[in-house]
C-alpha cells in the first residue's frame, strides 16, 4: 500500500470529530493529532503553555495562536511524517490556521477536507451528556456511561464531564465555530477539498461514509 491519506476533520463541537478520528487514524495506520488532546494534555501537565492554554479553554475561547503552533510543532518533532499521512481534527480552525497549514505542508497537499455535518440542536444534546476519560480522551454519554461506576471501559481512568462543557463554554464555542471556522469550510471548498459526511445517526455508518469519502480522494 502506499502513503496513508492527508486529512482534516472539520465539524462543529460535539459532531464527534474525535471518535471518527481516532477510527480513521486505526483504520488508515495514520497519526490523530486533536490540538483540543495536545492542549488538554499539556494542561493537565501543568506546562508553560498548557497553564496558558487552560483559562481560555474553560472561556470556550481560542488558545492563541503561539501556544497551538508551539504544541503542533511539538507533536511533529515527535517524529511522524507529515507526507505519509495524518488526520487533523480540531485545527485548522481559522483562516490563519488554514493558511499556515497549507504553508507547513508545501509539497505534500491535503486530499480532503471533511466537514462532518450535524444540526446544532443535536450537538447541543450530545455534549449536555457527554462525559470523557480524564486519561485517556475516550468519550461516554450519561445514556450510555461506562461498565462500571464512571471508570473508564478502555484504561480504568475516571469518567468526567469536561471543564468546557459548561452551558456558557458550550455557546461561546459555538459562536466562534460559526464565526472562524465555517469561513474555512468555504475555503477549501473553493480549493476542491471538501466533502460534507453526514455525521447523525450510528457511528459506524457514519465511519463507513467517512471511510468512502477519503477512499475518493486517494
Ligand atoms: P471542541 O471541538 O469541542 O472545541 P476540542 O477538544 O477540539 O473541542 O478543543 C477544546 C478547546 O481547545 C477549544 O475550545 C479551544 O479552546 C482549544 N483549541 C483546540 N484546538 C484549537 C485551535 N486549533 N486553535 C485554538 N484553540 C484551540
Ligand atoms: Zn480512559
Amino acid at each position: 500500500m502506499g502513503r496513508g491519506p492527508r486529512v482534516v476533520l472539520l465539524g462543529k463541537q460535539g459532531a464527534g470529530k474525535g471518535t471518527q478520528a481516532a477510527r480513521l487514524a486505526e483504520h488508515y495506520g495514520i497519526p490523530h493529532v486533536s490540538t483540543g488532546e495536545l492542549l488538554r494534555a499539556a494542561a493537565a501537565a501543568g506546562t508553560e503553555f498548557g497553564k496558558k492554554a487552560e483559562e481560555y479553554m474553560n472561556r470556550g475561547e481560542l488558545v492563541p495562536d503561539d501556544v497551538v503552533f508551539g504544541l503542533l510543532a511539538e507533536r511533529v518533532a515527535a517524529g511522524d511524517r507529515v507526507e505519509n499521512g495524518f488526520v487533523l481534527d480540531g485545527f485548522p480552525r481559522t483562516d490563519t490556521q488554514a493558511i499556515e497549514l497549507d504553508r507547513a505542508l508545501e509539497g505534500h497537499p491535503l486530499d480532503i477536507a471533511i466537514n462532518l455535518d450535524v444540526p446544532t440542536e443535536t450537538v447541543l444534546d450530545r455534549i449536555a451528556g457527554r462525559r470523557v476519560c480524564e486519561n485517556c480522551g475516550a468519550t461516554y454519554h450519561v445514556s450510555l456511561p461506562p461498565k462500571k461506576d464512571w471508570t473508564c471501559d478502555e484504561c480504568g481512568g475516571k469518567v468526567v464531564q469536561r471543564a468546557d462543557d459548561t452551558e456558557d463554554a458550550v455557546m461561546r464555542r459555538l459562536e466562534l465555530y460559526e464565526q472562524e471556522t465555517v469561513p474555512i469550510i468555504d475555503y477549501y471548498r473553493k480549493l476542491g477539498k471538501l466533502e460534507v459526511v453526514d455525521g447523525e445517526g450510528d457511528g459506524d455508518d457514519v465511519f463507513k461514509r467517512l471511510v468512502t469519502a477519503v477512499d475518493s480522494r486517494l
